[in-house]
């Protein structure tokens, strides 16, 4: 049962496998969905679904009686081989990058594991989808298809240049009968109007955190029970989101957010809290790295402010940062609802600051000064 795999939004799989099974799979379907939000899985899903050549529709005690895929016939296999789209993106680009130059111009990015499904990703350095890759889809897509029983064309992104766009539409406006088109977005809104009213569209639902919570044994064998819980509360309802979740990171920023926090809740006459917080606020550089560390720090400063108020609003049950749940139920006595609102108005300053190109220490230490004022 290998959709049963797919984490969240159980009406909207179940409707695209009904019409699957009523040989009403439309030409073209809109997969829209944040980032993370298995887009890509279930596309691949119904790419197999609709070539598998087992077709374990009736079979096994665990089936629902609508479509699957085998996973293991010649077709699923190789349509399986696209899952890590980001290594064969990253294939595909270097295997253009060796190119002579003249080829390298004429090359569009594609990523094929199976003669009949074709991925179509976002064409770099502008990352959009470029004309000579849906003229690509253009003269190929009016063929039967060869090993499976219908072409699949998986668009993975809605960025698309204005020709590319327009070609595309005349696809649809004459889709051939043994074809279905995929376009994954984030935003509908993205797409040409006139493409949108030739598509269904599908849209992916944040997945509950319980549900996110069941699936990352299996997705995050390496992280015990308390971070599993920690990152499925962190991960917005997106399983991809979650199973990527870097940890380490997060965990590294939290620490150092908690520093200035409990420095400025513990009273300006505690010396060691400052020394500590003078050690981290001096850690923040600048150049580029320098800049992705203090953006994860004001992430995560963000959620343990969240947390804080919803302590103090009585709703504990929305507190993300579970792993430290007694720690910040300390911070919320120490601090009153009035400063944790002027302290996320100071993050505000920060980022603004940083705008301006401040150096980053000094905004910070401003920034953990101003907390100390106020408290
Ligand atoms: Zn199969």
């Amino acid at each position: 049962m290998p959709f049963s795999d797919f984490a969240g939004n159980p009406e909207t799989i179940h409707r695209l496998r009904e019409m699957v099974a009523r040989n009403r799979f439309p030409h073209a379907v809109i997969l829209s969905g944040a980032r993370g939000s298995g887009k890509y899985t279930l596309a691949l899903m119904l790419a197999r679904t609709l070539n598998c050549l087992e077709q374990p529709t009736t079979k096994g005690t665990d089936s629902d009686g609508l479509p699957d895929f085998c996973g293991h016939c010649s077709n699923c296999t190789r349509i399986a081989q696209s899952e890590h789209l980001d290594s064969r993106f990253a294939e595909a680009v270097e295997a253009r990058e060796n190119l002579r130059d003249t080829d390298k111009k004429e090359t569009r990015l594609f990523v094929q594991t199976h003669p009949d499904v074709l991925i179509i990703p976002p064409d770099p350095p502008q990352l959009m989808i470029k004309v000579d890759q849906v003229r690509h889809v253009i003269e190929t897509i009016y063929y039967r298809p060869g090993e499976a029983r219908e072409r699949v064309y998986i668009f993975t992104s809605s960025a698309f240049m204005k020709e590319a766009a327009n070609s595309l539409l005349k696809v649809l406006e004459e889709p051939p009968e043994f074809a279905s088109i995929f376009l994954l977005t984030e935003n509908p809104g993205e797409l040409l109007p006139t493409i949108r009213s030739r598509s269904m569209t599908f849209n992916l639902g944040a997945v509950a955190v319980t549900e996110i919570e069941s699936r990352l044994p299996q997705l995050r064998p390496d992280w015990n029970a308390r971070q599993r819980a920690l990152v499925a509360r962190l991960s917005e309802g997106a399983i991809g989101r979650a199973s990527s979740f870097d940890l380490e990171s997060y965990v590294a920023a939290r620490s150092h957010a908690l520093i200035m926090l409990k420095s400025a809740l513990g009273g300006s006459d505690n010396n060691n809290a400052h020394t500590e917080l003078f050690k981290v606020t001096e850690s923040y550089r600048s150049g580029a790295e320098g800049r992705a560390k203090i953006d994860n720090l004001l992430r995560t400063f963000y959620s343990l402010l969240e947390d804080l108020m919803f302590l103090q609003s009585g709703a504990a049950q929305l507190v993300r940062n579970t792993d430290i749940l007694g720690e910040l139920k300390k911070m919320s006595e120490a601090a009153d609802f009035a400063w944790v609102q002027r302290a996320a108005e100071g993050l505000g300053e920060v980022e603004r600051g940083l705008r301006r190109n401040l150096l980053r220490s000094l905004s910070l230490d401003a920034f953990a000064t101003a907390l100390e004022r106020v408290s």
